[in-house]
């Protein structure tokens, strides 16, 4: 195993951060996209803080983390733009309802809003905070493989439901494809969860899904092809988690 000093040294992830927008830049070439379309977080999770401090050498500005304590901690080394600073916070993963004021309170954006509960306790965390929080709706596009995300069949009335959350922005859905090799069905997955977002016809002043957060290091390339505007990738960027 490499060390993790070399595998995050600043010329090792520009090296990767290079790549990974040239895969990017061909993925939309075939999809008759613009890279401007696309914004890339890069999932800093389980690494140590040099991953970002080389990630923001490399000109990325969006980093993504999974635990509502890790993320405060990172924010409060460097601060994200709703603290006045340069970058941009994603929470991307699961968040427990007595860890939401974490996320009201650090978070630039959150990924993973999947229940009603969840949405109430934050609508009221951000609401002290005297601030709006950008939210997707994490969607469940993968079935049996995962066990966080909210049923497709769900989603749309779950929206409607946070149109009483003036707290809460909700401008798009998250989802994951199953890890599977085969490309159709990731393929299709992320079809269906654009298809999810076209179709609900709702509207609420704080409900607008312009943004689709799909593709990670193993599938970004489908999901851009498949209208993806933000991808989150990690390993791809940072090398192998220990
Ligand atoms: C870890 C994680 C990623 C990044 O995964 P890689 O395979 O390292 O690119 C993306 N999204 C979520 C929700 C994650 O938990």
């Amino acid at each position: 195993m490499p060390d993790t000093q070399t595998q995050l040294a600043p010329e090792a992830v520009q090296r990767r951060v290079d790549d990974v927008r040239e895969r990017i830049a061909q993925a939309c070439e075939r999809a008759g996209r613009s890279i401007d379309e696309i914004t890339l977080v890069a999932v800093s999770k389980t690494f140590p803080m040099q991953a970002i401090e080389s990630g923001v050498a490399a000109g990325l500005t969006h980093f993504g983390e999974n635990r509502a304590r890790a993320l405060r901690d990172r924010v409060e080394k460097r601060p994200g733009q709703w603290k006045g600073g340069d970058v941009c916070w994603h929470m991307i993963g699961h968040l427990q309802t007595n860890k939401a004021k974490f996320v009201a309170r650090h978070a630039d954006r959150f990924e993973a809003l999947d229940s009603p509960r969840l949405a109430e306790e934050l609508n009221k965390r951000a609401g002290k905070n005297d601030r709006v929080l950008p939210c997707f709706v994490q969607v469940n596009i993968s079935g049996a493989d995962q066990k966080y995300g909210l049923p497709p069949d769900e989603l749309h009335d779950f929206l409607d439901t946070c149109a009483q959350y003036d707290h809460l922005h909700i401008d798009g859905l998250m989802g994951m494809a199953s890890f599977v090799d085969d490309s159709e069905t990731v393929r299709s997955e992320f079809a269906h969860l654009r298809t999810l977002a076209s179709t609900y016809t709702g509207s609420a002043p704080n409900i607008a899904l312009e943004e689709l957060s799909m593709g990670m290091s193993n599938d970004f390339e489908v999901a851009i092809e498949e209208g993806s505007t933000m991808v989150r990738i990690g390993s791809a960027i940072f090398g192998p988690r220990s």
